[in-house]
């Protein structure tokens, strides 16, 4: 780094059962200091909403009453739930916040997973679809349509906690950051200090707990957010077969469809619900997601094979 290039600010904390991190270039490290601690306190305020394991939280007191009564929500939490059932409509609900239920009965809501009984698959899965979720604009009010539905933003509420401490960074002037929760969601704010893209290295599936990873591909990202999202992140092994957290809350089991998948685009909070679904999908989701975002760069690891097959689009693989 050159003598007029000063040294990057770094921050981390932890929220949301992860590190969160940012990367600051720019001329003035207090400010720069401040912009990204007010990035992550807004992190902490959005797991304070969203949080299924706190039961302040806006979506803890929705899941706890809502069956029962029309539950009133903060117009940010009610936008978020909009844009979650969009999401869901778009993708054909293969990415679908009313999953819990089934990432509950396969062990994965605070556990590394199990093997349920069919009829608790079948039990979860009557509970299961944004039909049975009615979202009053009116007066903001959520309703479930029977008990039992429950709703869980694991897989969208990190990347719209980047998007939002995203907005404040660039809010504050700052032009050149990189910020990430736990590897999964990041953000590229601007362009690094020597005028080129952030590049973000994409790794492998490790085939082995003692390989070490190897490089996939090297991402150019500038005011663009990546996801990943992947079977090995937390899942468990019964009769040689492995059982990953993302759970395809049309058939009830955990995906068997991709080993991983990476979705970039603008917004942090699309990408996350995207690779989300795209991991449930498989190859077969591809398409429709550049029909529906055009913008959009994909990759998919498809699983079923020994050789897994690789699937990119407008993402450089490394041979
Ligand atoms: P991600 O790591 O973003 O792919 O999100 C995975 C988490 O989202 C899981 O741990 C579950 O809490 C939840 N989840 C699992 N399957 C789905 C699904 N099909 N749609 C939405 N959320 C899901
Ligand atoms: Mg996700």
């Amino acid at each position: 780094m050159s003598a007029s290039t000063p040294e990057p600010v770094t921050l981390a904390r932890h929220a949301m059962a992860t590190r969160f991190e940012i990367v600051l270039h720019g001329a003035n490290p207090v400010s720069l200091r401040a912009a990204g601690e007010e990035a992550l306190d807004e992190v902490d305020r959005i797991e304070a909403l969203l949080s299924l394991y706190r039961p302040t939280s806006e979506i803890a007191n929705v899941n706890a009453r809502a069956a029962r009564e029309a539950v009133r929500v903060s117009p940010e939490v009610f936008r978020l739930l909009e844009r979650a059932r969009e999401l869901s409509a778009a993708t054909g609900g293969a990415f679908d916040i009313t999953v819990a239920p089934l990432v509950r009965c396969w062990g994965f809501m605070g556990g590394t997973g199990r093997m349920p009984e069919a009829v608790e698959i079948e039990a979860a899965r009557a509970r299961i679809g944004m039909r049975l979720v009615e979202l009053n604009a009116r007066d903001f009010t959520v309703r479930f349509a029977r008990e039992g539905v429950m709703l869980d933003l694991g897989a969208i509420g990190k990347g719209y906690a980047i998007e939002r401490a995203v907005e404040l960074l660039h809010d504050a002037g700052v032009t050149s950051a990189l910020l990430h929760g736990g590897t999964s969601t990041i953000h590229a704010l601007g362009r690094l200090p020597d005028d080129a893209p952030w590049k973000i290295a994409l790794e492998h599936p490790p085939r082995s707990t003692e390989d070490q990873p190897e490089l996939l591909a090297l991402v150019p990202l500038e005011n663009e957010a990546m996801s990943v999202s992947a079977v090995w992140g937390r899942h468990f092994q019964s009769d040689g077969r492995h059982y990953g957290h993302v759970i395809d809350p049309r058939t009830g089991f955990p995906t068997e469809a991709a080993q991983m998948t990476a979705v970039v685009l603008g917004s942090a909070t699309e990408t996350d619900a995207l690779s989300t679904a795209l991991l449930t999908q498989g190859v077969d989701g591809i398409e429709p997601l550049h029909q529906l975002r055009s913008s959009a760069r994909s990759l998919v690891i498809a699983s079923g094979s020994w050789v897994p097959t690789i699937s990119a689009r407008g993402i450089e693989v490394i041979a």
